[in-house]
C-alpha cells in the first residue's frame, strides 16, 4: 500500500511539473452566464452595423461601443485600475468603398493590460462590435448578430474580466473592432496603430463566431474548433521565399507557430476540447480581422467554431419556405461560447507568463547524422527545448529540453527527416511560442 502511495506521489509531482495551476484556475472563472448576459446586452442594440447611429443611448453602434467602454472601465475599477482603456479611429469615406453607404468613424474599444516586465509585448485577443444585414450597406434593419460576431465580443469582455486578476509578465489587449463587415477597416486601423507605436505583437487571436453548434449540415458538435492560420506572413520577401525553397518552411510561419500554440495549450488543460487546424488563412473565399494584422507581418489567427450556419449569420431575420433566418439569440450555445472563450484565455495567460521566443535561430547538419542548433539567449528564460516533427505532421511530437545553452548537437538525428524548432522555457515552466530556424549555420 505504502509503496502504491508513493507511486502515485511520484506520478502526480512529475503530471504537475509540466502543467501550472493558475491555469485551471482561469478555465474555472470563466462564466457561461456572463458570456449569456453580455451577448443577451449586444443583441439589444438593434443593429451594431457601423454605418449606424450614433447618438442614441439605446441603438446603434455608438451606444454599443460606449457600454463595451463602459464594461472595460467596470472590470478596471475592480483591479486597482489595471486596465488603461480607449477608443482607437480612422475615418472612412464612401469614395472609394463599394461597401461604404456614407462617410463615418471607425472606431474600436481597447484595454490594455500591462506587463510587468515587457510592456512592450502584446498579445491581443479581438471580437467584433459591428453586426449586419442581409444587405451590408443596410444600416437601420435589425441586424443583432448574436454569434456574428457578438459572441466574440462577449468573449474579448470575458477573458478582461478574468485574466485582470492576475499580473502577467507581458501586456494583454482586449479589443472591439468595428467595420468588420464592411472591409475590414477596424483590424487595419489598429495593426497600422501598433506598427506606429512600434508595439512587439506576440499574436493576435482574433474571435469570429465562437457560439454555434449546429451546422447548416444538421452536424451538432459541442467539442470541435478551428483555429485558422497562414502558412507563411503575406510580406516575407523574395529571398526568404527562396530560402523556403531549399530549407523548408512553406508550413512554419509565424501565424502558424501560434496556431500550433493554441492547439498545444488547449489539449494540455482542455483535453476534451477538439482544436483543428485549419491551413489556410480564412474560410474559402472570407475574411476576418486577423488578416490585417497579417498583412502587416504580425502573427495573426482567427478563432472559430467548427460548424457553420448560414441561415444564421447575414441574414435579415425573417422567415422563409419554413425555414427561420437571421443570427438571433437564442441560437447561440453559451457553455460551448465559454469554452472557446477558455481557450483564448489560457493560451493568452500561457504567452503572457512566458519568456520571449529565442530570436536568431539558426540550423545545420548537411550530409551529417546529427543537426547542430543555435540561438540568441533570451531574458528570462529558465532553459530552452527543442521541438521537431516529421515534414508531414501537422504538430510538434517530439521534444528534448537542452537547459540553459545557446547551442546543441542533436546526435543521430539526420536533419533531412524532420522539422525542427526552439522555444525558450520560463522559469515557472511556460513556454514561448516555437521559433522556426531562420538563417544556415555552416561553421560549428
Ligand atoms: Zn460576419
Amino acid at each position: 500500500m505504502k509503496k502504491i502511495v508513493l507511486i502515485l506521489i511520484f506520478l502526480s509531482t512529475t503530471i504537475n511539473a509540466q502543467t501550472d495551476s493558475k491555469i485551471y484556475d482561469i478555465i474555472n472563472n470563466v462564466s457561461a452566464n456572463r458570456i449569456k448576459k453580455d451577448i443577451k446586452t449586444l443583441t439589444e442594440f438593434g443593429t451594431r452595423n457601423t454605418f449606424s447611429d450614433t447618438i442614441s443611448n439605446t441603438r446603434g453602434i455608438g451606444a454599443a461601443r460606449r457600454w463595451i467602454k463602459a464594461q472595460f472601465e467596470t472590470i478596471s475599477k475592480n483591479c486597482n485600475n489595471c486596465l488603461t482603456t480607449f477608443y482607437q479611429k480612422d475615418f472612412v469615406t464612401k469614395k472609394g468603398n463599394r461597401r461604404v453607404p456614407h462617410d463615418a468613424w471607425v472606431v474600436n474599444v481597447v484595454a490594455i493590460q500591462k506587463g510587468t516586465k515587457y510592456p512592450n509585448r502584446y498579445i491581443i485577443m479581438s471580437g467584433d462590435i459591428d453586426s449586419r444585414a442581409s444587405n451590408t450597406m443596410d444600416f437601420t434593419t435589425d441586424a443583432p448578430g448574436a454569434n456574428d460576431n457578438a459572441s466574440g465580443m462577449a468573449g474579448t469582455i470575458e477573458v478582461a474580466r478574468v485574466l485582470s486578476n492576475y499580473k502577467f509578465e507581458s501586456s494583454i489587449v482586449y479589443v472591439g473592432l468595428s467595420g468588420e463587415e464592411q472591409g475590414l477597416f477596424g483590424g487595419a486601423g489598429l495593426a497600422k496603430y501598433a506598427k506606429e507605436k512600434q508595439w512587439d505583437i506576440v499574436g493576435v487571436l482574433n474571435n469570429d463566431m465562437i457560439g454555434n453548434i449546429k451546422g447548416v449540415d444538421g452536424v451538432i458538435d459541442n467539442r470541435s474548433f478551428r483555429i485558422f492560420s497562414e502558412p507563411v506572413p503575406a510580406n516575407e520577401t523574395e529571398r526568404q521565399r527562396r530560402a523556403r525553397r531549399f530549407y523548408g518552411g512553406e508550413v512554419d510561419g509565424i501565424s502558424r507557430q501560434l496556431a500550433r500554440y493554441i492547439y498545444k495549450t488547449t489539449k494540455t488543460y482542455m483535453p476534451e476540447m477538439n482544436p483543428m487546424m485549419i491551413y489556410r488563412l480564412d474560410r474559402f473565399g472570407r475574411g476576418g480581422h486577423h488578416r490585417p494584422f497579417n498583412d502587416l507581418g504580425f502573427a495573426g489567427i482567427r478563432i472559430m467554431e467548427a460548424h457553420e450556419n448560414y441561415t444564421q449569420q447575414h441574414q435579415d431575420i425573417r422567415t422563409e419556405n419554413g425555414i427561420k433566418y437571421g443570427d438571433t439569440f437564442e441560437h447561440v450555445n453559451f457553455e460551448y461560447a465559454k469554452k472557446l472563450t477558455a481557450v483564448n484565455a489560457i493560451t493568452m495567460a500561457s504567452l503572457a507568463l512566458s519568456p520571449p521566443s529565442p530570436k536568431n535561430v539558426g540550423i545545420g547538419g548537411i550530409v551529417e547524422a546529427s543537426v547542430k542548433l543555435q540561438w540568441d539567449k533570451v531574458e528570462g528564460a529558465k532553459g530552452y527545448k527543442i521541438y521537431w516533427r516529421d515534414t508531414t505532421s501537422p504538430t510538434w511530437d517530439h521534444s528534448r529540453y537542452v537547459g540553459n545553452v545557446n547551442r546543441f548537437l542533436l546526435e543521430g538525428i539526420v536533419i533531412d527527416n524532420f522539422l525542427f524548432g526552439i522555444v525558450a522555457v520560463g522559469k515557472n515552466g511556460h513556454e514561448s511560442i516555437v521559433s522556426f530556424p531562420s538563417k544556415i549555420v555552416r561553421k560549428w
